[in-house]
């Protein structure tokens, strides 16, 4: 089976949060499985440098007259998978973000950018320029809506099944009607049988509404996006969909986060023996300038610092979960009034409260081994990972009860928990939760240590999902 994944980030390559994750690592778990999976992805300057064997250029033609675009295929020396590369300097060979030109500011040609990327692998699929002609075309977010529509309106029979994939349904890529002639696409697709919503252009209405199978990244969130509060405007379409609509929840790279192998640690350890993570513990506390002290319960967080991931919240319980004795690592970066509300809190409480505005992978290793507890009070969460990995990490998350973190967090009341929840969105909860967090770690060590072996001990790998996916592309083909 041929699958085609079409997608705008992918670790190692390029990546800005979880969707990069997933798209750097299932393909990998597809292949192992025998399936022939190739990626497509924007030519963002890192994508062009950071992969090896470029084969002779693919030329697209100048579809929007932007420029010359041409695929590059290449490959992934890291995991060896095959990557076909949209080239097309004015549009992708650009210092910023990858959607952003700065923080909380989208590039203001990005319909331009992507619908440009669909066209390409709409063409693609179409005319099999490489000789690879793709059984499944699986599509991730907005900035893969496109391509669908692309193949729907283009009038040529075609084999290829569309499955496109929520990663999170906030982001939709919304431009207004006057766009369509610039992005190539006919009138007619103007309805509501087509990329029309509520009178503006959505990329991902496109992806949902052309796709033979829909999925989100946890069984929880699929079912959140069909309520009118987690659907941000899409519950008719999904509920209409809801047949076609599964959530399979999303695996983690047990390669990249393993702590029995970790190069990004100071020191090794795994299940049985936690002494490593005591000294990633210490090493953590002398870098981030934390008072060194072994016994004090140290909560960390890795997060985008938005509302969607509660960076409010965390912001309004520092003191008291602070004077309730904890320590607080934060590494986050995220929009500009969180990134100037947090860097204003460097200094206030020292040797207690350390923060790192920023982006910073190896970081995010240390205090995922370092902390002892990981706080995650997202407004809503399709999937979340940093609660898988700080769980395999033996650090016990505090999560609300949302999307994918309910999915795979349990309270340390249940026999088998493996962390602590809370429900409502208020700062008072948040803090209670980490009181709770702070009081087992001081005054029930067995208990943690058993919730610790039962985060640790957890199969979070890709394999699962993997087989599920393969389910639906057979399914389809
Ligand atoms: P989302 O994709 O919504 O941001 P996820 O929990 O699914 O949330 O994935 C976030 C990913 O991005 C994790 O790998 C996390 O470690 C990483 N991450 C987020 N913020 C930072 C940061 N400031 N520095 C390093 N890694 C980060």
């Amino acid at each position: 089976m041929n699958v085609l994944f079409l997608v705008s980030e992918a670790y190692p390559l390029a990546k800005t949060g979880g969707l990069g994750d997933m798209a750097g690592s299932l393909p990998v778990a597809l292949h192992r499985q025998g399936l022939d999976v190739r990626l497509m992805l924007p030519g963002y300057p890192d994508v062009r440098d950071r992969t090896a064997d470029h084969a002779a250029p693919i030329d697209m033609g100048d579809p929007f007259g932007v420029g010359t675009v041409r695929i590059l295929p290449a490959r992934i020396a890291q995991n060896d998978l095959p990557v076909y590369i949209v080239d097309c300097p004015p549009l992708f060979e650009r210092p910023g973000g990858l959607y952003e030109e700065t923080p909380g500011v989208g590039w203001a040609d990005n319909h331009i950018r992507f619908a440009l990327f669909n066209r390409v692998a709409a063409e693609f699929c179409l005319t099999q320029p490489d000789g690879f002609l793709p059984d499944i075309l699986h599509g991730h977010d907005w900035q893969a809506g496109m391509a669908a529509a692309y193949m729907a309106f283009s009038g040529v029979p075609h084999g290829t099944r569309k499955v496109f994939t929520i990663h999170n349904i906030q982001y939709q890529g919304i431009f207004g009607p006057e766009i369509l002639g610039d992005i190539g696409l006919p009138p007619e697709s103007f309805s509501i049988g087509g990329v029309e919503f509520y009178g503006q252009v959505s990329f991902l209405k496109s992806g949902i509404y052309f796709a033979d199978l829909i999925t989100t990244v946890s069984p929880t969130y699929a079912q959140e996006i069909r309520g009118p509060e987690g659907a941000w405007g899409l519950d008719g379409l999904l509920n209409a969909r809801a047949p076609q609509l599964e959530g399979i929840l999303n695996g983690i790279d047990t390669d990249i986060w393993n702590p029995a192998a970790d190069p990004l640690l100071p020191a090794v350890f795994h299940a049985d023996d936690l002494v490593g993570k005591a000294h990633c513990k210490m090493e953590l506390q002398k870098e981030l300038g934390l008072d060194i002290e072994p016994h004090t319960p140290l909560l960390g967080t890795v997060t985008r610092l938005t509302d969607q991931k509660g960076a409010d919240l965390i912001l309004d319980s520092l003191d008291r979960m602070v004077d309730m004795g904890a320590q607080i690592a934060i590494l986050g970066a995220g929009e500009p009034w969180f990134n100037e509300a947090y860097r204003d809190r460097i200094g206030s409480r020292p040797g207690r409260l350390a923060i790192q505005v920023g982006y910073d992978e190896a970081l995010s290793h240390r205090i995922q081994a370092g902390a002892d507890a990981f706080l995650i009070p997202s407004r809503s969460e399709p999937c979340g990972l940093t609660q898988m990995y700080a769980m395999r990490y033996g650090t016990l998350p505090i999560a609300r009860r949302v999307g994918g973190l309910a999915d795979t967090v349990k309270d340390i009341g249940f026999a088998d928990g493996n962390g602590f929840q809370f429900t409502h969105l208020t700062a008072d909860e948040v803090s209670f939760a980490a009181w709770r967090a702070v009081e087992a770690y001081m005054k029930a060590p067995g208990r943690w240590r058993m919730a610790q072996r039962q985060g640790m001990l957890t199969d979070f790998s890709w394999d699962n999902a993997a087989r599920r996916y393969i389910e639906l592309y057979r399914r389809l083909v």
